[in-house]
C-alpha cells in the first residue's frame, strides 16, 4: 500500500521495517473532557489504518496513549493544567477526572465501532521512563536546568538537526520569535524551548519526584518515552491530528534523535480537521459539537440525533487528509447514503442468481463488472487509504445489486459470492460499519416522545395550569428523566443509575 508521508511530503510504498509485525502509535485524547467531533475522525482514520493493515495480513502492535497529566493547551508550557483545574470545580481526585473522561472516550468509541488498540498506556503510568529520557537528553547536552525545570535547546538542536524536519517551520524565525510575557517563559533561553519537566507549583496535586524537582513530565515527552517502550527506538508509523504536527510531534522528533539517535518512526500519518461552514471546530470557537450530541440530537447547532453509524460513515466519506465540512445537510446525506448500502447488503444476502442459461453475454459482463468493482475498491483503499473512492465504487455494486433483485439484470452465483466477500470485508471488516438503526431507532422513539410530552407541559404553562406541568416533570423525574427548563425551552437528560 501507499501512504502520505507529512515527513516527506509524498506518497511512499509503505514497507515494515519488521515485517509482518507493523508498530504503530497515534496520539489519543487528554482527559479532561468529553469527546468531540474531532477526536471521532481522529480515531476513526487510524482505526482504518489498524483495520487496512489487518486486512493486509500484517501483525499490528497499535499503541494509542491517554494523557492524563501535563498536557497544557497547545504550545504553552505554563498556563494550568485543565486536568487539574477540572478536578478542582467539580472536587475531585485528578485521578477520578482523568477515569471518568477515560471511560467516556471509550463508550463513545465503542458505540462509533472503534477497535481498542493493543496497548493503551497513560502518561501518568510512565513517570519513570520519562524521568529516564530527560536524564538523556541532558546527558547530551541538549537541555538545561533552571529552578528545578527542565528544557529543550531547541537553537543548540537546529544547529546540528533541523527542527521543523516534519511542520516545515523555519527554526530562524521559531528563535527569534518575540517572547511573550506569560509567567514562566522566562525561564526558557528561548521561546521556542519546550519543557521536558516542570517544576511543580505548591498548588499543584499530580506530581512526582524526579533528579530536578518534585514536578510532572513535559507534554511532548510522553509520547517519546511511551512509543519507544512499546514500539522500540525506531518504529513504523506515528500518527495524529494535523493540529499536532506542531509542536508536538516536531518535538517528539526532536527528543527522540537526541534520546535514542535516530528519529522516532518511518512514516508520519495525520489527519486533517473538521470545520464548520469553512471555520475550523473548536471549544474555544464555540461550534464545537460533542459526539453525544449526535447521538442526542441536543445541541442548536443540530437539526436532529444521529446515529453513531451515520457519523462514521460521513467521516469515511472524505479522505482522511481532507478537510471535512459539517453540515446538517452532509450528515443527513451521510445517513441515506447508509441507508442505502445496509439495504443492498440485506437484499444480496437473500439476491438469487440468475440460471446460467439466462442471458449469458449479459451475466458475463456483469460477472466481469463485478471483478472490476473489487479491484478498483482495494486499489482505492490501497492508495493512501481512500476511503471516499472505495465507497463510491460500493455503490456501484449497490446499483447492481439492486437491478439484479429488480430482475433487470443477470448475476452468476459466483458474481453474488464474490459481491458477498467484497461487503464483507470491505463494509464489515475494513470501513468496520454496521447496522446500528435498531438501537438508535430507539432513541430517536424515546426523544420524540419526551419532546412530545415537554410540548404538552409547555401549552400547560402557557395556559397557567402550573399543577400539570409540575405533575409532568415530577413523573418524568420519577422515570429518571431530568428535565431543565431554559430559555431555548425545555431540555431533557437521563439521570444516572
Ligand atoms: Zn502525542
Amino acid at each position: 500500500m501507499t501512504i502520505y508521508n507529512t515527513l516527506t511530503r509524498q506518497k511512499e510504498s509503505f514497507e515494515p521495517l519488521h515485517p509482518p509485525y507493523v508498530g504503530m502509535y497515534v496520539c489519543g485524547p487528554t482527559v479532561y473532557g468529553d469527546p468531540h467531533l474531532g477526536h471521532a475522525r481522529s480515531a476513526i482514520s487510524f482505526d482504518i489504518l489498524f483495520r487496512y493493515l489487518l486486512h493486509l495480513n500484517y501483525r499490528v502492535r497499535y499503541v494509542r496513549n491517554i494523557t492524563d497529566v501535563g498536557h497544557l493547551e497547545n504550545d504553552s508550557d505554563d498556563g494550568e493544567d485543565k486536568l487539574l483545574k477540572k478536578a478542582r470545580l467539580e472536587q475531585l481526585e485528578p485521578m477520578e477526572v482523568a477515569k471518568y473522561y477515560t471511560d467516556r472516550y471509550h463508550d463513545m468509541m465503542d458505540a462509533l465501532n472503534v477497535r481498542r488498540p493493543s496497548i493503551e498506556p497513560t502518561a501518568s503510568g510512565h513517570i519513570m521512563e520519562q524521568i529516564e529520557m530527560v536524564q538523556q537528553v541532558l546527558d547530551a547536552g541538549y537541555a538545561y536546568v533552571v529552578n528545578g525545570s527542565v528544557y529543550f535547546d531547541v537553537a543548540k538542536y537546529g544547529a546540528h538537526y533541523h527542527y521543523g524536519i516534519l511542520s516545515g517551520r523555519e527554526v530562524d524565525k521559531l528563535l527569534s520569535a518575540t517572547r511573550d510575557n506569560l509567567e514562566g517563559r522566562d525561564e526558557k533561553r528561548h521561546p521556542a524551548d519546550f519543557a521536558l519537566w516542570k517544576r511543580a507549583q505548591p498548588e499543584h496535586i499530580m506530581r512526582w519526584r524526579s533528579p530536578w524537582s518534585e514536578g510532572f513530565p513535559g507534554w511532548h515527552l510522553e509520547c517519546s518515552a511511551m512509543g519507544r517502550k512499546y514500539l522500540g527506538e525506531q518504529f513504523d508509523i506515528h500518527g495524529g491530528g494535523m493540529d499536532l504536527q506542531f509542536p508536538h510531534h516536531e518535538s517528539e522528533i526532536a527528543q527522540s534523535q537526541i534520546a535514542s539517535g535516530q528519529p522516532p518512526c518511518r512514516y508520519w500519518m495525520h489527519n486533517n480537521m473538521i470545520t464548520v461552514n469553512g471555520q475550523k471546530m473548536g471549544k474555544s470557537l464555540g461550534n464545537s459539537i460533542m459526539l453525544e450530541d449526535f447521538f442526542t440530537g441536543h445541541n442548536p447547532l443540530l437539526a436532529q440525533a444521529y446515529t453513531p453509524m451515520s457519523i462514521r460513515f460521513f467521516i469515511l466519506q472524505a479522505h482522511y487528509r481532507s478537510t471535512l465540512d459539517f453540515s446538517n445537510e452532509a450528515l443527513q446525506a451521510a445517513e441515506r447514503g447508509l441507508r442505502r448500502l445496509l439495504e443492498a447488503v440485506q437484499t444480496l444476502s437473500t439476491l438469487t442468481p440468475t440460471p446460467t442459461a439466462v442471458a449469458p453475454e449479459a451475466t458475463g459482463a456483469n460477472a466481469a463488472a463485478v471483478a472490476e468493482i473489487v479491484e478498483k475498491v482495494f486499489a482505492a483503499l490501497d492508495d493512501d487509504l481512500n476511503t471516499p473512492v472505495a465507497i463510491a465504487h460500493l455503490f456501484d455494486a449497490v446499483r447492481l445489486i439492486n437491478a439484479v433483485n429488480d430482475k433487470k439484470e443477470p448475476l452468476s452465483e459466483d458474481a453474488v459470492t464474490v459481491l458477498k466477500e467484497l461487503f464483507d470485508e470491505v463494509m464489515v471488516n475494513i470501513l468496520g460499519l454496521r447496522d446500528d438503526r435498531q438501537a438508535s431507532g430507539q432513541v430517536g422513539l424515546l426523544d420524540g416522545l419526551i419532546r412530545m410530552i415537554l410540548d404538552v407541559r409547555a401549552t400547560a404553562k402557557a395556559n397557567r395550569d402550573f399543577a400539570t406541568g409540575d405533575r409532568i416533570r415530577d413523573e418524568l423525574t420519577r422515570l429518571g428523566v431530568a428535565v431543565k427548563d431554559t430559555k431555548e425551552g425545555s431540555v431533557w437528560s437521563m439521570v444516572n443509575g
